[in-house]
């Protein structure tokens, strides 16, 4: 257990240890589209991806960056007592256009509120060394910088099922060019993706290990209407992951990954209307209570079965 009394090292932890109090993620949607969605959001994509490109299910239909940024600070006050802010550009990937216009669009989202740390998710392919020093910039700000790294799977061949459009050679690349300028890196993957099993995805756990990322985002795949996914688990070709089975996978995950490696996540969420499957799910703050659960019970801890040399 670490010196909170908790199995896994947490990302709610982490703002704790660091900022002496709780730090809320501000997720905004700035407009930018995917390579792999074309310009105008309109290509397939990935096969799990809807017309929200991960957007953040509380924004609703809201559009502009500044009502984005104050209506969450108005109910995070509200609700919350928040006092200090994360910018989280989550959806589509946020590096998907000249370096001019992101440095207008981050200096803008930026100047909108004190946040403490800047986040930005994007894809492998679509980051390039002219991107990452302009991140890298903010730094000198005084806050800290992280690029979110979709990954998904560490298997060329679910890769190409998925139709996430690049490979592990890209992503390998644009893993060390961030890292190289100091920047954090957080990898997203997928538990329960087509054609693969517990093996498949533990190897994807050990590959990630191996990097020893700054922080992890564990997913259940989630299958929205409207996706290629959608269609090919109606015409029964995929399976889904019960939540007692995704819990069992991440305790063994956790247990794999180094001890430093923030868990930011472990469930996904989608917007409701949106998610045709899984129907059913435990709640996040359940499935949250199991899995500590479950470790604690069994003196099971984040990192003891990690090894340098795997
Ligand atoms: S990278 Fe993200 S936004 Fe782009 S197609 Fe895949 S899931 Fe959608």
């Amino acid at each position: 257990m670490n010196r909170r009394g908790e199995p896994f090292y947490s990302y709610g932890s982490y703002l704790k240890d660091k900022y002496g109090d709780k730090v809320y993620r501000i997720g905004v949607d700035t407009g930018f589209s995917c390579p792999n969605r074309g310009k105008n959001r309109l290509k397939p994509g990935c096969t799990y991806c809807d017309e929200m490109g991960s957007r953040a299910p509380y924004l609703g239909d809201e559009q502009t960056l500044k009502k984005q940024v104050e209506n969450a600070m108005a109910f995070l006050k509200r609700r919350y007592h928040a006092r200090m802010y994360i910018l989280y550009m989550q959806a589509f990937s946020n590096t998907f256009a000249s370096v001019k216009r992101l440095k207008e669009i981050y200096d803008y989202a930026l100047s909108l509120a004190p946040f403490k740390e800047f986040i930005v998710s994007t894809r492998p392919d679509c980051i390039d060394g002219e991107k990452v020093d302009l991140l890298s910039s903010y730094m000198k700000t005084g806050i800290d910088v992280w690029v979110e790294l979709g990954l998904q799977s560490s298997h060329e061949k679910t890769l190409k099922l998925i139709n996430r459009g690049h490979g592990l050679k890209s992503f390998e690349r644009a893993f060390s060019k961030v890292k190289e300028r100091g920047i954090k890196v957080a990898i997203h993957i997928i538990f329960g993706l087509p054609g693969e099993n517990r093996e498949d995805i533990m190897d994807t756990i050990k590959y990630i290990a191996k990097m020893k990322p700054d922080g992890i985002k564990i997913h259940n795949l989630h299958i929205p209407f409207d996706t290629v996914l959608y269609m090919e688990t109606k015409m029964g070709e995929i399976t889904q992951l019960s939540d007692l089975r995704h819990a069992s996978y991440t305790v063994e995950a956790l247990r794999r990954i180094p001890p430093q490696t923030i868990v930011m996540r472990i469930t996904t969420d989608t917007l409701k209307g949106k998610l045709a499957l899984p129907k059913s799910f435990m709640g996040k703050a359940d499935f949250y209570s199991l899995v500590r659960k479950t470790m604690m019970e069994k003196g099971l801890n984040q990192g003891d079965m990690y090894r340098e040399d795997f």
